[in-house]
């Protein structure tokens, strides 16, 4: 489990995820990208590129 970091709600990510995969914020519905590190998972903000939220 991470924390999103735009609302520090605990984001449960399985953990079989690979490296890049995106995550979605159930709270905030902000995307993250997967990052492994030695001690689990960690976020970092995901690529958006041509998508549009709408926000
Ligand atoms: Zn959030």
């Amino acid at each position: 489990m991470v924390q999103c970091l735009e609302c520090d709600f605990n984001i449960i990510i399985p953990k079989d995820s690979l490296e890049g995969e995106i995550v979605t914020c159930q709270d905030c519905g902000s995307s993250f990208e997967i990052m492994k590190v030695t001690d689990g998972f960690k976020l970092k903000p995901a690529q958006t590129v041509g998508e549009d939220w709408g926000q």
